[in-house]
């Protein structure tokens, strides 16, 4: 069971994924800096750095399922 706080809702569109809010600034429909091909791979134990494009605040992914992407520690929201 993913921590719900360390647990990022994603949504493709084609190779594409975004979130519908940053979990640091809210900003909405954020296209991130992460391919679905890369979702195998972080899933599989390929930890990757995320940084959001709107704010660059930073997360570590420690794995992905088909609807969440999970951090490596709570996603605090700063204002
Ligand atoms: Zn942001």
């Amino acid at each position: 069971m993913i921590p719900f706080n360390q647990a990022l809702p994603y949504e493709t569109i084609s190779r594409d994924i975004y979130v519908r809010e940053c979990p640091f600034c809210s900003a909405e429909n954020i296209l991130l800096p992460l391919r679905k091909d890369e979702l195998p791979e972080i899933h599989d134990g390929k930890k990757k750095l995320l940084v959001f494009p709107c704010c660059q605040n930073k997360t570590k992914l420690i794995d992905a399922d088909a609807d969440y992407l999970l951090t490596d520690r709570p996603l605090v929201r700063r204002k």
